[in-house]
């Protein structure tokens, strides 16, 4: 099967998890994965806001534009990328998602991986780094990469925690400023 084909697949399947379990308590809507299923760099964060909710498109609210942002930076163009988030339904208040809707929702994850295959994973906050590289405390190992198996992954802070604090908006730039030299090395 093709990657468009598979992904198809994958997001029609993930679509239906809301009706199929008990007491969901996420948005029904899923905001799917965007981006060129051959991209060569990958961004993961944590959970669709409230306007992604809306829009069905991942990162398109005040820390999706700051993202944009860090990602011109870092001398990628937006448009190259995939984009998605660990957990695709928005969860309500912006709360953190629970450790069974990740579970639930991570095989899916881990397939939209495997189907894009990219070279390069940027990890977008705790739960994209923990979930995916198991890497702890975002905090001290921001600006960090890590290899494994034939992948590159870049763990750095979740862009909606430098609109919230605004003290973080530099640390932020000076690590997509670093991720630019990962890009021209591995890309
Ligand atoms: N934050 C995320 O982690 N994902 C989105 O899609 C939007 C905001």
């Amino acid at each position: 099967m093709d990657r468009i084909a598979e992904m198809k697949k994958l997001n029609l399947n993930y679509s239906k998890i809301p009706y199929k379990t008990k007491n969901w308590d996420l948005s029904k809507v899923l905001v799917q994965g965007e981006g060129p299923l051959d991209a060569k760099v990958m961004f993961i964060g944590q959970a669709p806001g409230r306007n992604e909710d809306v829009e069905r498109r991942p990162f398109i609210g005040t820390s999706g534009k700051f993202l944009t942002q860090l990602m011109t930076l870092a001398g990628i163009d937006r448009k190259s990328v995939y984009i998605c988030s660990v957990v695709q339904f928005f969860p309500p208040l912006n709360r953190m998602p629970t450790d069974e809707e990740i579970e639930l929702c991570k095989e899916f994850l881990f397939k939209q991986i495997d189907i894009v295959n990219p070279k390069l994973v940027v990890l977008l906050g705790a739960l994209a780094s923990k979930t995916v590289a198991n890497v702890e405390k975002v905090g001290t190992n921001h600006g960090t990469i890590i290899e494994k198996e034939g992948r590159t992954y870049f763990i750095s802070m979740h862009p909606a925690a430098a609109v919230r604090i605004r003290t973080k908006i530099p640390v932020m730039e000076k690590d997509f400023k670093k991720l630019r030299t990962v890009v021209k090395k591995i890309l």
